[in-house]
């Protein structure tokens, strides 16, 4: 009898990534829900999934130093860092290199990326066979624990996914340690099992206060806006402004955020129109009404802090 072998569970789960599907993925803080960082409509998928009324930049996850240096930039110190705790549960977030490797959404349209090399070896298998950086927030549907088990993490999201890796319960079971290396100035922006102490010993006193620009999307002001002023919600945009259109038959097809009316098309175009838009230097910016539901609840957060309305 010929029996046909089976593929493993990390080429399927590789496979699975890059045919644009969600990956249930074992780290050492949490399970993460996994998706191929330089594929916005993956990334949106996530986003749905979790049902997350906002987007949020993500972290991006890989195998190695090597391919980390080829996503972020780096200086002296985030290196140092990178020696001390990769792979482990540090996250640097430094100016990014390839916007390519982790898009606009993934990066909530920063021009900085959260990047690390996750401690447990499956982890690093998975992506190191997919061949490119995998974007993962913990596995949970949003507003609930995050699952730090094969079960939970399936239980919460897996019907969403293409793929799930068992990587036996999580060692660490918090968060990942989030530290901003930008413009001179190390700052702690998320504290996890890597300690302030840690870190002081690698880089020296860190900074007393994280400054604008260093700010953790938690507490939002950073986030990308346009300059020119957004309004939302425009059925008729006025003279000079640029129309941005969702669905059949509004606006120019160029400038719609989905012509077909599609929520996760839509996010995943979003942040990329709003800078090209931004980019032609209109007078404003239109956007047309998008619906409330599912992504679209984040699509309108994301609108709203463009046009001003939410800080
Ligand atoms: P999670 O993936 O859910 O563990 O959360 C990602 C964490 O990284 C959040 O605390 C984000 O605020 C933070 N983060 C991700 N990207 C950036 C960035 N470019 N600048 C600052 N903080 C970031
Ligand atoms: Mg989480």
């Amino acid at each position: 009898m010929i029996v046909t072998p089976q593929k493993d569970a990390v080429a399927t789960a590789a496979d699975a990534l890059r045919a644009g599907k969600l990956v249930i993925l074992p780290t050492e803080t949490v399970y993460g829900l996994g998706a191929d960082a330089s594929n916005p409509e993956a990334v949106a998928a996530i986003f749905e999934a979790k049902g997350r009324p906002r987007f949020n930049p993500l972290i991006a996850h890989v195998a190695d130093s090597a391919a980390a240096e080829k996503v972020a930039i780096f200086d002296d110190r985030s290196r140092a860092l990178a020696e001390a705790f990769w792979p482990g549960p540090l996250t640097i977030v430094a100016p990014i290199k390839n916007r390519f490797a982790v898009c606009d959404l993934a990066r909530a349209g920063l021009d900085s990326v959260a990047i690390r090399v996750p401690g447990h070896a499956k982890a690093r298998e998975v992506i190191a066979a997919f061949g490119g950086a995998v974007v993962a927030p913990s596995a949970n549907r949003s507003g609930r624990p995050s699952p730090t088990t094969y079960a939970d993490a399936v239980e919460e999201t897996g019907l969403a996914t293409g793929a799930a890796i068992d990587g036996g319960p999580c060692a660490v079971g918090v968060e990942s340690t989030v530290v901003s290396v930008l413009g001179g100035q190390v700052a702690l922006l998320r504290p996890g099992s890597v300690t302030r102490r840690e870190l002081e010993e690698i880089v020296g006193p860190l900074a007393e206060r994280a400054e604008e620009g260093h700010r953790s999307p938690g507490r939002m002001a950073l986030h990308y806006a346009p300059d020119a002023p957004v309004r939302i919600n425009v059925e008729q945009p006025a003279e000079g402004e640029l129309l941005l259109g969702f669905g059949e038959g509004v606006g120019d097809p160029r400038w719609s955020l989905s012509p077909t009316g599609n929520l996760r098309e839509a996010a995943a175009n979003l942040f990329r129109l709003l800078r090209e838009a931004d980019r032609t230097h209109p007078k404003g910016i239109a956007v047309t009404p998008v619906p409330n539901d599912g992504l679209g609840e984040a699509i309108n957060d994301r609108l709203k802090r463009a046009a001003g309305f939410v800080g």
